[in-house]
């Protein structure tokens, strides 16, 4: 069905998920630009066929049974273009590719997500941030399929909220984003500077889908993983998935878990929040069979 593509059938999902859980998937496909990305959707709509947008897995939970339809994986749509302040960038690309080549060519603004194992069109999907700072403060403009129309999106009609964006029914292909123009030198040390803040704070040397839990917006902000580690979760294992010690937000894979444990430990995390009256939500994306 999709021999005109680079796919492959039967793929291991664990090797597309930051923490290397999942079965097999019955089509990956890869489109090499925007048109292939229109095709695929028009044979996976024509047929029926489940279908998932993958950026680069760092925030994807999949099933132990794999997935029985066709993921659509965006890594190979990584063209950068530069115009004065302003960057046009493919959807999948990868936040430590994109640092680097904005270091190159003096740009700063987007420091602060060093170090995170995005692609950019799943970062703008998610609004995801840190340090004080969200993707979406920076995007101008983005080009996404929608309906099966290409559309460009314009600032004004944006909108990005905490994790969230008004981008989450449509395929991001295309974003521009207005930066600054900086010495090299200095966005690096800004890059070296925000990535080692994540290594002393984060598990980085551990497959993980970051935090799982958002916070919880109220009256009084609740930061869930602060609660957790109160409740003294940091290290509870089931199976070989693991309330990371370093970050209590975080569900570390110490070795082969799957998504049964993984699951597991999150009931029992939302259980003992609820306790506490804290039902917070997933931030990960969980991806049935
Ligand atoms: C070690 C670590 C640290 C992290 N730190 C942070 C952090 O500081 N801040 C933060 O916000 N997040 C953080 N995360 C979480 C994660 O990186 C973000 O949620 C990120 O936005 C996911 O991007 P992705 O490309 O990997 O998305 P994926 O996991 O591939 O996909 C996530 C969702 O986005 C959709 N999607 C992806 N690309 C597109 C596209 N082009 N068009 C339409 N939909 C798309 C997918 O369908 C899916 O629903 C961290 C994760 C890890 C593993």
């Amino acid at each position: 069905m999709f021999e005109n593509f680079d796919v492959k059938e039967w793929a291991s999902l664990k090797d597309y998920s930051t923490i290397k859980i999942g079965g097999k998937a019955r089509w990956m496909v890869f489109p090499k630009d925007f048109i292939e990305v229109q095709q695929i959707l028009k044979i996976v709509k024509n047929n029926n066929l489940k279908f998932f947008i993958l950026g680069n897995g760092s925030n994807t939970l999949f099933d132990d049974d794999g997935f029985d339809g066709v993921i659509i994986s965006l890594k190979k749509l990584n063209k950068i273009e530069f115009k004065d302040n302003y960057v046009d960038v493919d959807a999948g690309i990868n936040l430590f590719a994109l640092g680097q080549k904005l270091k190159m060519q003096g740009l700063s603004g987007l420091e602060f997500c060093y170090g995170i194992p995005a692609s950019l069109g799943g970062f703008v999907y998610m609004n995801g941030g840190c340090f004080g700072h969200e993707i979406g403060e920076l995007v101008e403009e983005v080009l996404v399929l929608k309906d099966d129309k290409l559309l460009v999106l314009k600032k004004e009609n944006l909108k990005f909220s905490y994790r969230k964006s008004n981008l989450q029914d449509c395929v991001i292909l295309k974003v521009k984003m207005k930066l600054k123009p900086e010495q090299s030198e200095i966005v690096e040390e800004n890059m070296n500077f925000f990535f080692n803040k994540k290594k002393e704070t984060q598990p980085c040397d551990l497959p993980s889908l970051g935090s799982v839990f958002k916070a919880v917006y109220g009256e009084k902000t609740i930061y869930v993983s602060k609660m957790i580690d109160t409740l003294g979760l940091k290290g509870v294992k089931i199976g070989e998935a693991e309330i990371s010690k370093k970050h209590a937000g975080f569900i570390v894979n110490t070795g082969n878990a799957t998504c049964k444990d993984f699951k597991k430990l999150v009931e029992l995390i939302k259980t003992e929040l609820a306790k506490e009256n804290v039902y917070p939500e997933l931030e990960i994306i969980m991806l049935d069979k």
